[in-house]
């Protein structure tokens, strides 16, 4: 499998009044076709902030200062996407790639229903496929009517219409005929197709009774059902990659394996590769293909996830699996926190909390080596080739 996204050396700054902190330190990871990455650490570790760079959304005051995030695009075309203008990378946001953000409650729009929102998406990226099936539409409905009909001339400029569109779903002309009432009476089935479209997306999410929740504003909708909306919203566009960040963490467990297999699914029919950022491993163990271990902002461990979870090889991934609650077994906390990242650790930054440290850890930075084939670890206890 080759590489479809590839995170080179990325490095966040957010300058603050109260200093500067340093998120991410040369972050390297990259996701291959069609896999799943989980990308696992405590809060506070950058797991989100290497998610949104992804998409160039790092909240101010956020600032990318060096690396490169780089995508084969569905053409095959490679490109950086931070190198990008917003306006090109408006049309890879959904299209390409797409995100289901940690808040389901705050990532919709409190006043537009379901079907305006999951919509857009189709609207902004699947419009010339809509067009099409209307088009298909319009060829039945003059064959039904009779020649020299009043009905068939209003299909006839209908069809006329929707061919323009289809050569130019944006046209700004066709917009502003949108606005004439009476005429626009045009988009009513367009409208109609966007709405089949987003019932059977919903249908396909498990939703009940879609044909009801279609209409519904977020705040009728429970937590798992608004998941389900803005998980529908981030797969309305079949994109190449997924990232889902903490997806299920809000939910209760029956609702969780739910919205899992639903992405499960989803992957398998498009292909998509999946980022699943999360500090659940249970969910890790399930969903993923390989695994990359945060921590202050840099990437302590990468390996295949039998690999990283019978052999974990860092100090602070063997301590996250045994903080895990077993039946019978005692777990471990892992002492300290994470630390202040306006003022982090010299040298490897979990030395504070590492229970083998040495001399050295303290005053260099560990360099990201392969100990063994696709076992990656930044850690003075190592030795190997560097990535
Ligand atoms: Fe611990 Fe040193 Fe390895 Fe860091 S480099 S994890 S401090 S042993």
């Amino acid at each position: 499998m080759s590489k479809l996204l590839d995170i080179q050396n990325l490095v966040l700054r957010f300058y603050t009044y109260e200093g500067v902190v340093k998120a991410l330190e040369g972050v390297n990871v990259y996701i291959k076709e069609g896999e799943t990455l989980g990308l696992v650490g405590e809060t506070g570790c950058g797991k989100t902030m290497t998610g949104l760079s992804i998409f160039n959304l790092i909240p101010s005051p956020g600032q990318i200062e060096g690396g490169r995030v780089v995508l084969k695009s569905k053409e095959g075309k490679v490109q950086d996407l931070l190198s990008l203008e917003e306006k090109n990378l408006l049309q890879i946001r959904g299209e390409e790639v797409s995100m289901i953000f940690q808040e389901p409650s705050s990532a919709l729009n409190p006043v537009y229903t379901v079907n305006e929102q999951v919509s857009e998406a189709f609207l902004a990226h699947r419009k010339k496929e809509l067009v099409k099936n209307v088009l298909d539409e319009l060829e039945k409905d003059i064959r039904k009517v009779g020649t020299g009909s009043f009905k068939r001339r209003i299909h006839s400029l209908e069809r006329k219409i929707y061919k323009r569109m289809l050569k130019n779903p944006h046209s700004r002309s066709l917009r502003a005929l949108s606005k004439i009432p009476i005429i626009n009476r045009y988009e009513r089935r367009l409208d109609r197709e966007v709405r089949k479209q987003v019932i059977d997306l919903l249908k396909e999410m498990g939703m009940s009774d879609p044909e009801r929740v279609v209409d519904m504003y977020p705040h009728e909708l429970s937590g798992g059902m608004q998941q389900r909306v803005v998980t529908a919203m981030a797969l309305a566009c079949h994109p190449l990659l997924l990232t889902a960040d903490e997806p299920t963490t809000s939910l209760d467990v029956t609702i969780q394996a739910r919205i899992l297999d639903l992405i499960r699914k989803m992957k398998k029919r498009f292909g998509t590769s999946v980022l699943f950022i999360t500090h659940d491993l249970g969910v890790i163990a399930e969903m993923c293909d390989r695994v990359a271990v945060m921590y202050a902002g840099n990437i302590v461990e990468v390996a295949d996830v039998t690999e990283i979870f019978k052999r974990p090889l860092h100090p602070y991934t063997k301590a996250l699996m045994e903080s895990i609650p077993r039946p019978g077994k005692e777990y471990k906390t892992i002492r300290g926190t994470v630390p202040n990242l306006m003022d982090p650790p010299s040298g490897c930054r979990f030395h504070p909390r590492c229970s083998n440290a040495m001399e050295i850890c303290s005053k260099v930075k560990p360099r990201f080596i392969e100990v063994k084939t696709d076992h990656f670890v930044a850690c003075h206890l190592f030795k190997g080739r560097s990535k």
